[in-house]
């Protein structure tokens, strides 16, 4: 352990003075973003882009390129499931393993409300919450064809198993969406629509859709404590459509 000497000499003040305006000159040169992201996670490892990418950012602003893509991997969940469920195989080994810990530590259960859907589907998905909500709210809750997440095949929307606040704000205060909340990174995947983030993600807080991005990733975006995709990228805000 080192201990710290009184300054002795003029000399010496100078010496901390310059370290000081260094200090300050390094600090105005890091990026912002930076701040909040962890030094050693390489950001750029996989692409935002390409819609086969486990990083792909899908937002208001992204529509996926091409818009009509279908990942190739796409398997049956293996977990209780409202409609047919299918997902990306990394993502589905990643949902099985986590709703089967929820599980074992409460006894509960967890189900797939809804998990891939394709270009078309989310034509009729869309179309229905426009005829429900007009197209001003129909935007805040459900992506128009070629810019939903769900098409990524990464997404789901998780519900209780016999609950009662499917796809509803209310789900968040259930022992599953507890749960998720706090431990859904440690299988990969990340809240993608939190609470008070609508100007940043375009969408309302859904405390049940998860998209899957990796352990590495959800893992540094969980410890830096960045709540969405688009701000710790450096993306600009998703607000609405262009
Ligand atoms: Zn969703």
């Amino acid at each position: 352990m080192r201990s710290l000497r009184p300054f002795s000499s003029a000399g010496a003040l100078a010496v901390l003075a310059s370290g000081a305006i260094a200090a300050m000159l390094l600090v105005g040169a890091v990026p912002a973003q930076a701040a909040t992201a962890s030094a050693d996670f390489d950001r750029t490892k996989h692409s935002l882009d390409d819609p086969a990418s486990s990083w792909v950012i899908a937002n208001k602003l992204r529509p996926l390129q091409p818009t009509n893509w279908v990942p190739d991997d796409l398997v049956r969940l293996k977990v209780p499931q409202v409609y047919d469920a299918y997902l990306r195989k990394p993502a589905a080994k990643a949902v099985t393993r986590m709703f089967a810990d929820f599980q074992k530590k409460t006894g509960l259960g967890m189900q797939s409300q809804s998990a891939y859907r394709s270009y078309s589907s989310q034509v009729s998905t869309y179309n229905s919450w426009v005829d429900t909500l007009g197209q001003e709210g129909a935007d805040l809750t459900s992506a128009r064809p070629g810019y939903s997440e769900h098409q990524t095949g990464l997404a789901i929307d998780i519900s209780a198993v016999g609950g009662s606040c499917s796809l509803r704000s209310c789900f968040a205060d259930t022992k599953q969406g507890k749960w998720l909340a706090k431990h859904a990174w440690e299988y990969g995947f990340v809240l993608r629509y939190p609470q008070g983030k609508t100007k940043i993600t375009g969408y309302e807080f859904e405390p049940w859709h998860y998209r899957f991005v990796g352990t590495g990733l959800a893992r540094d975006l969980h410890e830096t404590g960045v709540k969405t995709l688009e701000k710790y990228f450096g993306l600009p805000n998703a607000t609405d459509y262009e």
